[in-house]
């Protein structure tokens, strides 16, 4: 990091741009927001500059920069638009003592000037010290559609009402007074007119303070087979409210990462519990932290209702009395035949698609493989590498066309996937042979669609190329 952002307080400081032409402009409608003493020199100036003195907002004084003039500036801006002047008034600026910021060149600024997104007292800068002007606008487009223009009302009120809050037991009650003001109180209230937040603080208060403490709950979350933009919505604000996330092995760490922050993070996966927790434990921490209030989050990969046993832990939050809910997620089949371009079912050659697990409780899991041999049948098997060749035999022995297409996908929508495309005559050894380390989706019936097109580079959201950051 080259360029260190800090927030300089402006009040009752001198700032001194000389220029009068656009990069004038731009740099003074910012700098107009902050309480500082603008002097502007400008032989030339732009109606709307003089404009500006006129109403005294700036001063502005029609002759070139002379030395002396930025005395006691903490900022100064050249933006007369030509080198040689700029490189003389940056000059005089700098022995003044002030920090010296040269428009459009980067290489001799002190400081350059982040594109901001301003909601005050709410501001939010963004720099990318020059490398990626077209990244900072697309940040900025994002975070001008996402926080609402009530923000900055909502926070000067909000800031004043601080102390009165503190009524609220610190920690979760506080948070959850806040929470409910910024995403729900505050905006009705000010769609009402500015008059009406103050009351609805006092009244907010009150409620919060009558409510009893929360009662604990559990989310049982589905989080998709591993790429985060497959979590659903329901999930993200699920992770984003969470006081506890109990997760499995096969959740991306890019998943986990968008938990709260404060939320405590318990691997039910690996090693800290040996190779897999046994289900009693997992049930019995569920339910621990349920019991204490807290709002657990029990992430399951895919779809929590397949292959999850999600029935043994719903009974045990229910017999403590526990809420619950299940938030639906894509489940690996679903990812993986979307990777092969395919599709789970099709008409005229299969209305009905099973998903089955390799193993169960008792070993390698039986089927009706009778009717799974038929031409045209489709199944996504899960947890079906170690029984890859107990399932081609079975297959076999009834019949099965040996040419029939067997897939593995292994790590689907993740950015290590591997397709894997055989027959059943062959499906072993050529999986042993490939060691796919990673989870993999097997599907007897389906081969990857032949003009399969590689993944299309995806783009930024809200690349609208609106507002430039300035240097
Ligand atoms: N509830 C999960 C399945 C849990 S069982 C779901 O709905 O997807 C675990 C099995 O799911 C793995 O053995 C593997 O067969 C499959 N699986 C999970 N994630 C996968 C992924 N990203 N790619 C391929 N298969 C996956």
């Amino acid at each position: 990091m080259n360029h260190f952002p800090i927030f300089l307080n402006t009040e009752g400081r001198r700032i001194v741009l000389s220029g009068g032409g656009d990069a004038a402009l731009a740099k003074l409608r910012l700098l107009m927001k902050t309480t500082a003493h603008i002097s502007v020199f400008a032989s030339a100036a732009d109606d709307q500059i003089k404009a500006w003195a006129e109403s005294g907002k700036l001063r502005l004084i029609e002759r070139a920069m002379e030395p002396g003039d930025a005395m006691c500036a903490a900022l100064f801006y050249a933006a007369d638009e030509d080198a040689a002047e700029d490189k003389r008034t940056a000059a005089i600026a700098h022995a003044d003592g002030a920090l010296v910021n040269i428009v459009d060149n980067l290489a001799d600024s002190q400081f350059i000037t982040p594109a901001i997104v301003d909601r005050d007292p709410v501001t939010v800068a963004i720099g990318t010290e020059g490398a990626a002007p077209v990244l900072a606008r697309a940040i900025k487009a994002d975070l001008e559609e996402r926080l609402p223009t009530s923000l900055g009302t909502l926070a000067r009120i909000g800031k004043a009402f601080r102390k009165a809050a503190d009524a609220l037991p610190f920690g979760r009650a506080r948070r959850d007074f806040w929470r409910d003001y910024y995403f729900n109180a505050g905006p009705t209230a000010f769609a009402a007119g500015e008059g009406a937040i103050q009351p609805a603080l006092d009244d907010l208060l009150a409620d919060h303070l009558m409510k009893d403490t929360r009662k604990g709950h559990v989310a049982f979350v589905g989080a998709g087979p591993g790429d985060p933009e497959l979590l659903t919505l329901k999930a993200r604000k699920a992770l984003d409210e969470a006081d506890v996330v109990i997760f499995d092995r096969l959740i991306s760490k890019e998943i986990l990462e968008l938990a709260r922050r404060e939320a405590t993070m318990i691997d039910v996966g690996k090693e800290a519990f040996g190779p897999s927790t046994p289900q009693e434990t997992i049930n019995d921490l569920i339910v621990e932290h349920g019991l204490k209030g807290a709002q657990v989050v029990r992430l399951k990969s895919g779809d929590a209702t397949v292959f999850g046993r999600l029935d043994e832990e719903i009974e045990a939050v229910t017999e403590a009395g526990l809420d619950y809910h299940i938030v639906p997620g894509i489940t690996a089949a679903s990812a993986a035949v979307a990777s092969i371009g395919q599709s789970l079912t099709r008409r005229g050659r299969n209305s009905s698609v099973r998903f089955l697990t390799g193993h169960d409780t008792r070993g390698f899991a039986d089927h009706d493989w009778k009717a799974l041999a038929q031409p045209g049948e489709v199944a996504a098997i899960y947890m079906g590498k170690k029984s890859a060749r107990f399932i081609q035999g079975r297959l076999m022995m009834h019949g099965i066309d040996p040419a029939t297409p067997v897939t593995f996908v292994e790590n689907a929508s993740r950015a290590d996937q591997q397709v894997l495309s055989t027959t059943v005559a062959e499906m072993e050894p050529t999986l042993t042979e490939a060691g796919l380390g990673g989870p993999a989706l097997t599907f007897i019936g389906l081969a990857p669609r032949a003009a399969l097109a590689a993944l299309p580079e995806i783009p930024m959201p809200h690349m609208h190329d609106q507002i430039q950051e300035a240097h």
